[in-house]
């Protein structure tokens, strides 16, 4: 593992919209990697701002936790400033072409595929619920989890829109996320970070 293994962050803001409703939002942006590489968890409103997070090392991946807009609005753009993959899991295509109609991204997501950026290991564990294709990311090196909108500090995400479930969400939770260890550090899509020990006994 590399020594500098570490994770960045921004905050952007911006809007979210579904079903014929717009509202502001400030999302969280996740870069995981050293000195020399790294990879792009989430690509909200801002590419100038994930650029800079980057600082010209070498993208692997552009992550997406799930493809609400205000998460991959600007994925493809970014795709071309870094010339790095977009990937996604396959269940979020109807999500995704709300947003990018056009196009796919590049790479399909699967439960329990791991990404490797700096010595590290990203495993992906799909948890649907918030979106049928959204996933989570667990770093045991890092001791942390990239939760997207599936845990926030408080409890499960937002189920109240199309595609959404409370009860796969509540199940995905259960079965993915709660048997990591308490003292997990869970990086959030939105707002601050929690544990999964504080999480617990929320879902
Ligand atoms: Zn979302």
């Amino acid at each position: 593992m590399s020594s500098n293994l570490r994770v960045d962050h921004v905050v952007t803001s911006g809007t979210f919209s579904l079903d014929g409703e717009t509202h502001e939002v400030d999302n969280n942006v996740w870069v995981v990697g050293d000195d020399d590489e790294c990879v792009v968890i989430d690509a909200p409103h801002s590419v100038e701002e994930i650029v800079r997070l980057v600082g010209g090392r070498q993208v692997k991946a552009i992550v997406a936790t799930h493809a609400h807009d205000d998460h991959v609005r600007v994925a493809p753009e970014l795709r071309e400033k870094v010339g790095a993959p977009i990937l996604l899991h396959p269940d979020d295509r109807p999500v995704w072409e709300l947003t990018h109609p056009d196009f796919l991204w590049d790479v399909d997501l699967e439960d329990g595929q791991t990404i490797k950026v700096a010595g590290a290991v990203l495993k992906v564990l799909h948890t649907p619920g918030h979106a049928p294709g959204a996933v989570c990311l667990y770093v045991h090196d890092l001791g942390c989890v990239f939760t997207g909108d599936t845990l926030f500090e408080g409890g499960p995400g937002a189920t109240g829109r199309s595609f959404s479930d409370a009860d796969v969400i509540k199940d995905s939770i259960r079965t993915k996320l709660l048997d990591l260890p308490d003292e997990t550090v869970v990086h959030t899509g939105h707002g601050p970070d929690t544990t999964i020990g504080a999480e617990r006994d929320h879902v």
